[in-house]
């Protein structure tokens, strides 16, 4: 029998994907599931989005592009920067990869060396650990508390930092949480960074889902030295509801991006041509889908963190952006229904699945243990539906 890689068998497949697949089974199988474990928006992709992907099969745009993008594409993501953020790039700082998903990868595969780490605070997204891994570097986890509303604590960071320290991934808003760092710890992040060298991966996928005022305090807003140190990771998939065209861009040092369409020209060759121009005209056609997409979140996430806070024991920390609400549930833990003791948050998410027919994620899969995760990108009446059938499952544990 052949034996399969060691750096394989480590990681575990995505759970958040898996609780996805298992939803939508028992929904096929006719079980009214109310599925809130899903990480895309419930909004249809922009009409001029999905004609532009259109005209580029008719135009017979259907070959191969350049490992790192088509030119229009990146340019489109400098002026993007250029307008939304005073921030200059020219397109050979930029790579189009087959997400957002797939940029994060290339950029730990392009820097990492065998037992290099990477400083990922926690509660993180559920790829950071594993992709780092595939890279042969350590994830590093830096708790980050429910009390600072998850916000990073200078002190707890420099506690995890050591001298194979490598790179330090940065997300706000958050996956899974919905927390926005504060411009006073990201100021710290970045004098830390900037004295040690460290390279800074900011991923910024919900940066559009933005619930506070202006713009979301951003690294490179911090001091503007970090920029030679700083890899930007965005893309199409949330802001304009694109999930299923697997566009995703990075931004950053010029040698990090060079290494990383060189990855690409060995693996994927380039994203799909027509996704390419898809999400072009996404940035840079009219702009007001992501604003829509926010207004029309801010009423569930309000009703959400309202509902999920009334619980008894439950905690709701509301979150500043993205589409995520991540109660604690731990006063429940050691509770019992017909036997079977809820232990942690796998077991409360299989029963709120098989009790109230409701799918969420456990938190278990974010590095976080007490809380278990709610998108709210569904529907208001599935929210409030949901929320009942919680209420009613958690009272019946004994
Ligand atoms: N980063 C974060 C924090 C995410 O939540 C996701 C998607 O869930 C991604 C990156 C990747 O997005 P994409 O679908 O473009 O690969």
């Amino acid at each position: 029998k052949f034996v399969l890689a060691d750096r394989v068998l480590q990681i575990a497949p995505s759970l958040t994907l898996a609780v996805n697949a298992k939803a939508k089974a028992l929904r096929e199988a006719g079980v009214d599931v109310l599925n809130f474990s899903v990480g895309e928006p419930d909004l249809e992709t922009p009409a001029h989005v999905c004609e532009a992907g259109k005209k580029a099969i008719d135009d017979g745009r259907t070959r191969y592009t350049p490992a790192a993008g088509i030119l229009e594409l990146r340019q489109a993501v400098c002026d993007k920067l250029q307008k939304e953020q005073g921030w200059e790039y020219e397109p050979e700082d930029v790579q189009i990869s087959c997400g957002g998903k797939h940029g994060l990868y290339n950029i730990f595969q392009a820097i990492l060396n065998p037992g290099d780490e990477v400083l990922v605070p926690a509660p993180y997204w559920v790829s950071y650990p594993p992709m780092i891994q595939l890279a042969c570097g350590t994830p590093v986890t830096v708790p980050l508390k429910e009390e600072d509303h998850f916000d990073i604590a200078p002190e707890i960071l420099l506690k995890c930092a050591t001298e194979k320290t490598k790179a330090i991934v940065l997300n706000s808003p958050s996956n899974p949480t919905g927390a926005v760092y504060s411009y006073e710890a990201l100021a710290e992040v970045g004098k830390l960074a900037y004295e040690n060298g460290w390279l800074i991966i900011s991923d910024d996928m919900y940066e559009d889902l933005y619930y506070g005022e202006g713009k979301v305090p951003h690294i490179l807003h911090v001091d503007p030295r970090l920029k030679a140190q700083t890899v930007l990771c965005n893309g199409v998939s949330k802001s304009f509801a694109m999930t299923g065209w697997r566009i995703g861009y990075s931004i950053g040092p010029r040698d990090v991006i060079r290494m990383m369409n060189r990855i690409q020209s060995q693996s994927t060759s380039n994203p799909a041509a027509p996704s390419q121009y898809a999400a072009l005209a996404a940035l840079t056609g009219p702009q007001e889908f992501p604003h829509l997409l926010r207004e029309a979140f801010i009423p569930r996430r309000s009703y959400i963190v309202e509902a999920l806070d009334a619980l008894p024991g439950v905690t709701c920390v509301a979150p500043m952006g993205a589409f995520y609400v991540f109660p604690n549930f731990s006063a429940y833990y050691g509770r019992s229904f017909r036997g079977t003791t809820i232990d942690g948050s796998v077991s409360l998410a299989d029963y709120f699945l098989s009790e109230a027919q409701v799918a969420s994620v456990p938190g278990a899969a974010f590095g976080a243990d007490d809380f278990v995760r709610f998108s709210f990108a569904t529907s208001m009446d599935i929210i409030e539906k949901g929320m009942v059938r919680i209420q009613q499952a958690l009272a019946a544990l004994q």
